[in-house]
């Protein structure tokens, strides 16, 4: 199906911007397309002006703390944070993310803002945001919040963000040595995926923070993380710490795998996440 006809404005400031979003009722940011230009042909949903944001260089940096912390703006592309030496350096893991996120075609179009605000099930990166601590940066007409990533995403396909607000950034905090793990089943898009942040010390689990993803909302696991914490670093230790990671979740059926699939694949997502962080993984 083709689009409905729809205005577009292509603002060259953030200002101009955040103009357009209160100007209209129906405005609506659009990054990448990759996923909104979809729905709209699907006529999933209805947009009255289209802001295309994709061009605006505020949003279109990375920037890397003295201490480690790194700032992506909102608009860089995945092609952008798979091939940034910067980011390589300080999270080699989410360059390597993002250069592995979907085809080459999608990589050059779809933005890590978009990838979050969107809140897909099957987007690489909300999980990601959650197992790390990031800080959302957002702004409006009305001035600028932050809003932790754990209170970002409030449902399925749905943010904290209101209509005439715009992500601008995210900042990631400073590993400080502790190391990535990503792993997900492929199934379809995707129908299971777990992340962890890991810190070990002479052969035990310092901290560990793990996030599940493919799911409404990406949630952490509690309860897996208070057993991992002061775990032995063996695979026997982390399989028993990570046995109730699909304690509290509640995921959806859809044609890529059952909730039941989900549910007995949460735990060894996790595992695997957790072995991944504590034999290497990535230091960044
Ligand atoms: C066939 C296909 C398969 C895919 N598979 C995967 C996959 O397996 N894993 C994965 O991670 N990604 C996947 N993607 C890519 C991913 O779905 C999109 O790139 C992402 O959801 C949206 O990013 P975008 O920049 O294209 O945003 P858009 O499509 O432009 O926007 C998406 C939504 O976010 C809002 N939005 C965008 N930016 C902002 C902002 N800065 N502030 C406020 N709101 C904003 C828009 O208004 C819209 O509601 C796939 C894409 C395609 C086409």
């Amino acid at each position: 199906m083709l689009l409905a006809a729809v205005d577009y404005y292509r603002p060259d400031t953030l200002d101009e911007a955040l103009e357009a979003l209160v100007s209209t009722e129906g405005a609506r940011p659009l990054a990448g397309g990759q996923s909104l230009v979809s729905i709209l042909k699907l006529r999933a949903a209805s947009v009255e002006l289209l802001v295309d944001i994709s061009r605006l260089e505020d949003l279109r940096t990375i920037e890397v703390a003295d201490d480690g912390a790194v700032r992506i703006g909102a608009g860089v592309t995945y092609d952008e944070m798979a091939t940034s030496p910067d980011l390589h350096q300080s999270y080699a893991s989410l360059s390597n993310i993002a250069a592995h996120t979907v085809d080459a075609q999608v990589r050059n179009r779809g933005t890590f803002g978009g990838n979050l605000c969107h809140n897909d099930p099957i987007n690489n990166f909300p999980p990601v945001a959650v197992a790390l601590d990031a800080v959302m940066h957002v702004t409006s007409k009305n001035g600028d919040r932050d809003i932790a990533a754990g209170d970002f995403f409030t449902g399925y396909f749905a943010n904290a963000l209101s209509p005439d607000e715009l992500l601008t950034g995210v900042t990631l905090p400073a590993l400080d040595g502790r190391s990535i793990g990503y792993q997900e089943v492929e199934i379809g898009e995707a129908a299971a995926r777990a992340v962890a942040v890991v810190a070990t010390s002479n052969g035990n689990i310092e901290s560990a923070n793990v996030a599940l993803g493919c799911l409404p909302i990406p949630m952490r696991a509690p309860g897996v993380e208070a057993a991992l914490a002061g775990a032995p670093t063996t695979a026997e230790a982390v399989a028993e710490a990570t046995a109730s990671a699909a304690d509290g979740i509640e995921p959806l059926t859809d044609a890529d795998a059952s909730a039941d699939y989900r549910l007995a694949m949460a735990s060894v997502v996790a595992k695997r996440a957790v072995m991944e962080a504590i034999e290497g993984g990535h230091h960044g």
